[in-house]
């Protein structure tokens, strides 16, 4: 059962830095400012968000429902995409070109977000230990740093009100967005302690 669960992260996790690759790949090659290169981009932030939602969600699925366990996937990945919509309504337009041309970050960008959701979990996990809270923190932090940090390769992270950071080199955020969703399986895992039989199973 542990060799299959072991195969199973493995997979997701050279999943998700096809889909990185992939995605960045078609983003750059699209025409700078299309509909299609903005299309690309947002679906590889949601596909990047639901495959780190599996990795996460995978080793607890026996301890949630499947309504649970789904809502958390389909979260994972409309949060991590729709974190761009924020370009729109700081534009109060529609119009891609207005979207793009703002004069600073928008708000859902600014990486202190992340930040104060991961605060929250740290929080939860030492005094609620709500497997169920803590899972969903994760989803939401996750959505946010692995969008954050795929843009960041482009423009750096902005701490508000600290100001910004120099962009991030690739090859830290391909190691960085792989190891995330680990790490905050290895955390959750740490704090609230499962038993044996808990961690059997790793299907959503
Ligand atoms: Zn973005």
């Amino acid at each position: 059962m542990f060799a299959k669960i072991f195969k199973l992260k493995i997979f997701l996790s050279f999943l998700l830095c096809f889909v990185c690759i992939l995605g960045d790949y078609l983003t750059n090659r699209s025409k700078s400012r299309s509909v299609t290169k903005a299309l690309v981009d947002n679906t590889t932030h949601g596909l990047v968000g639901l495959i780190c939602g599996f990795i996460l969600v995978g080793p607890f699925r026996e301890r949630l429902t499947t309504c649970e366990a789904h809502s958390m996937l389909l979260v994972a990945y409309l949060v991590a995409s729709g974190i761009d919509a924020d370009h729109f309504l700081e534009a109060r337009s529609f119009k891609l070109t207005d979207a793009l041309n703002l004069p600073k970050r928008p708000f859902l960008h600014c990486s202190t977000i992340p930040l104060v959701i991961f605060t929250l979990l740290l929080m939860t996990l030492k005094f609620s230990k709500s497997l169920i809270a803590c899972l969903w923190l994760s989803v939401f932090f996750l959505a946010f740093a692995t969008h954050h940090l795929r843009d960041s390769i482009r423009r750096g992270h902005w701490f508000y009100p600290l100001g910004s950071v120099n962009p991030t080199p690739y090859p830290i955020y391909l190691i960085g967005s792989i190891l995330l969703p680990h790490f905050m399986v290895y955390l959750i895992s740490r704090s609230i302690h499962l038993n044996q039989s808990q961690h059997e199973e790793f299907t959503v």
